[in-house]
């Protein structure tokens, strides 16, 4: 059975074009966002519109975040307003939160400023108000929404994931943000398909490290977290689009 993706984003922290690198998986028990970024809720709109998924944030139940930067993060305070309000500040609606421990714990010292303020009562607010986080392991394989999720500590400035989602039958890859490391490929190098980034500066993979890779290998990989300016010409690897159904296939 192949598995089915979404592609929300494909931009970087600076992007003026695109929303930040983002997507939704299509799970056996619903849908999956990997990372949260700026106007989520203009990202997941115009993908609904290029795709006819219904996707939106009331459809969505479940959040991988890969970190903390605001290009994969900043939309989880709209996400999560929404969501409170909409679910009537009923704990059982709360989507989840799927991140590492080091990523948990200091989410809400991220959100708290805008989102601490009571809600209905004089208490006030707390992360688990709007969300209920789980943490995943690096290394122990973690089940979300029916899928298999294994995750691995990437290099960049602050704890980051890379992803190997499995439903049983394919893998995509998900590199997450990260400087060049053969090793995160290789890990990576499982999967049937890998979203890998590419951009400038040295916490990011530059084009000519993945050009350099095996043509097997780069014959499987798709990119996003790209500049502005990227120029699909200096690759043959395939720039992702926002709005595109990708569909993985066993290889
Ligand atoms: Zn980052």
């Amino acid at each position: 059975m192949a598995m089915r993706l979404l592609i929300t984003g494909i931009g970087d922290a600076f992007t003026s074009r695109h929303f930040g690198s983002s997507a939704v998986l299509d799970a056996p028990e619903g849908y999956v966002l990997i990372d949260c970024p700026d106007l989520i809720n203009r990202a997941l709109r115009e993908a609904k519109e290029a795709s006819g998924w219904p996707v939106e944030v009331r459809a969505i139940d479940d959040i991988i975040l890969t970190h903390l930067h605001g290009d994969h993060c900043n939309g989880l305070e709209a996400f999560g307003f929404l969501r409170r309000i909409f679910g009537q500040n009923d704990p059982a609606q709360r989507p989840r939160i799927h991140t590492t421990a080091p990523v948990a714990e200091r989410l809400w010292e991220r959100l708290a400023p805008a989102m601490d303020a009571p809600f209905t009562d004089a208490e006030n607010s707390t992360l688990e108000d709007y969300y209920d986080v789980r943490i995943i392991e690096p290394g122990t394989p973690a089940s979300i929404a029916g899928l298999t999720v294994e995750s691995r500590f990437t290099k960049h400035p602050v704890p980051t994931i890379g992803l190997r989602v499995s439903n049983g039958e394919v893998t995509l890859g998900w590199s997450g943000d990260t400087a060049y490391d053969p090793r995160h490929i290789e890990w990576l190098s499982d999967a049937d398909l890998i979203v890998h980034e590419v951009n400038i500066s040295n916490v990011h993979t530059p084009i000519s490290s993945l050009n350099a890779l095996p043509d097997e290998l780069r014959a499987r990989i798709r990119l996003n977290h790209i500049v502005d300016d990227f120029d699909p010409a200096c690759t043959d690897m395939r720039v992702l689009a926002e709005g595109e159904v990708v569909e993985v296939v066993k290889r």
